[in-house]
């Protein structure tokens, strides 16, 4: 009569536990090499690549079982496996977004200052700006010179390289300038810069006024052949420096950036490399970008890539590739998990929660039936009977999953992509981990919940 729930860990011996902290090893390395979008996309593409999946446009010709990708612009990467029945009677989808909060640099971002050389940036998505001072960032990026030569770079990550930081104010000197600001302004947006150079050049010319930031210049013309003005045509992204590492005495936590939402995105890419079997409905892993600014832009949900490359996949399959309506009638009798991630339980925040219906750390998948604000606004609210049907589903599995919502009523809230996935007439829900310290440069996760997603999405492909 009753539903309780309890901690994924309790009922787990000592052998299962520590299958699980191990089965999170790779996820813990690979957040470590792609902390960026398209980081994320290449790896990820190179992993699938090597357990057979190949481009689908090189081939002509699509038949049960076969495995395929689609990169866009290396930003956003789709896996499928195909199914045995028709593509019109739909496919399952798993999407996540590989895109986290950041500072990105502005167009003209150098400029020297009481002799120091400094960046201006723009953040990127939600941040609580306070957090990314004093702590070492990393830049990562691409870079188009003039030449029209693509150079890539990443500065910070090894331990022998430099890396950036936001000098904030001294807790002596703060009180008339900073200490009654608000949260959102203790530092404001328009002083998140970066200090990148403090050591003037060599050359002595009349000419050259701002001689620590025309030494960083020579700095990145020397390694990368880059000059001031190949700022304009590069897309570069400070993240936190820091490695991911495993929180308490019982090591049952990962802190790291990035986990909303490469917890879901590492997850999903995983439980399709590992299927073993055809499945009835074509299953389709697909990581896109933007979400963290309102899946906006060629690479955002709101694009209409999935249209175009289910239509590739649909003239590629003989039995779709005559019927008109074939990707329509697919969507339709799709289902996706829109696998991003939800707010978790926080030991010192509870009064934010209604604790009898937010996810908690180690209790498994969180399904979120709706997200939204201001009464679900922008919500696109799952119905009763698509629930069912993965209730039915993890529970015939085994996977341990919970109900979650993103805070008390009118206490906030947010959005995820499920009703950009909704739009098409799919039937979807948010279904991913639930994290402590969202959009932090140090998110915690708990590895319970990343084996378990695993779990979950392997038996929804299937
Ligand atoms: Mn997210
Ligand atoms: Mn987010």
């Amino acid at each position: 009569m009753l539903y309780k729930q309890e901690s994924g860990w309790k009922q787990l011996k000592s052998e299962e536990r520590q299958q699980i902290i191990d089965f999170c090893e790779p996820y813990k390395a690979f957040l470590n090499e792609a902390k960026t979008e398209r980081e994320f996309v290449i790896a990820s593409q190179k992993q699938a690549e090597k357990r057979g999946f190949v481009d689908a446009m090189s081939k002509d010709e699509l038949k049960p079982g076969d495995k395929v990708f689609f990169n866009l612009r290396d930003k956003n990467l789709v896996l499928a496996v195909i199914g045995s029945k028709d593509l019109a009677e739909g496919a399952n989808f798993v999407v996540s977004h590989v895109d986290s909060p950041r500072l990105d640099l502005k167009q003209k971002p150098l400029y020297e200052d009481s002799e120091f050389a400094l960046f201006k940036t723009h953040y990127y998505g939600g941040v609580k700006k306070y957090q990314w001072a004093s702590r070492p960032l990393a830049l990562h990026g691409v870079v188009m010179l003039k030449s029209g030569v693509k150079v890539n770079i990443t500065i910070g990550e090894d331990e022998n390289d430099p890396v950036f930081v936001i000098p904030d104010l001294l807790p002596h000197l703060d009180a008339k300038v900073q200490r009654e600001r608000k949260a959102s302004e203790v530092l404001k947006g328009s002083e998140m810069h970066v200090l990148v150079g403090s050591i003037p050049c060599e050359i002595t010319d009349e000419d050259i006024k701002d001689s620590v930031k025309y030494n960083a210049l020579q700095k990145l013309n020397e390694k990368y052949d880059m000059t001031e003005e190949d700022f304009i045509s590069a897309e570069f992204e400070l993240v936190p420096a820091a490695k991911a590492r495993d929180i308490g005495f019982d090591r049952g936590l990962i802190g790291a950036y990035g986990h909303d939402d490469r917890i879901c995105a590492w997850t999903s890419v995983q439980s399709i490399l590992d299927m073993d079997h055809t499945p009835e409905h074509t299953a389709i892993c697909f990581l896109v970008d933007k979400e963290e600014i309102g899946s906006t832009g060629s690479t955002g949900l709101q694009s209409r890539y999935i249209e175009h490359f289910m239509q590739e996949l649909a003239s590629r399959i003989p039995s779709s590739k005559n019927d008109f309506h074939a990707v329509r009638r697919c969507f339709w009798n799709s289902k996706a998990l829109s696998s991003d991630v939800n707010a978790g339980v926080n030991p010192l925040f509870k009064q934010v929660h209604d604790s009898q219906n937010a996810s908690k750390l180690g209790y498994g998948l969180v399904l979120t039936k709706y997200t939204g604000a201001r009464g679900k606004a922008g919500s696109s609210d799952a119905d009763a009977e698509f629930v069912s049907e993965l209730r039915t589903l993890f529970d015939k599995h085994d996977v341990k999953w919970q109900t979650g919502m993103l805070g008390e009523v009118d206490e906030g809230g947010g959005g995820t992509v499920a009703m950009f996935l909704a739009h098409y007439g799919i039937r979807t829900i948010d279904a991913g981990a639930a994290l402590l310290s969202m959009h932090s440069p140090m998110e915690i996760a708990s590895k319970f919940d990343v084996h378990e997603i695993y779990r979950a999405y392997k038996a929804f492909y299937a």
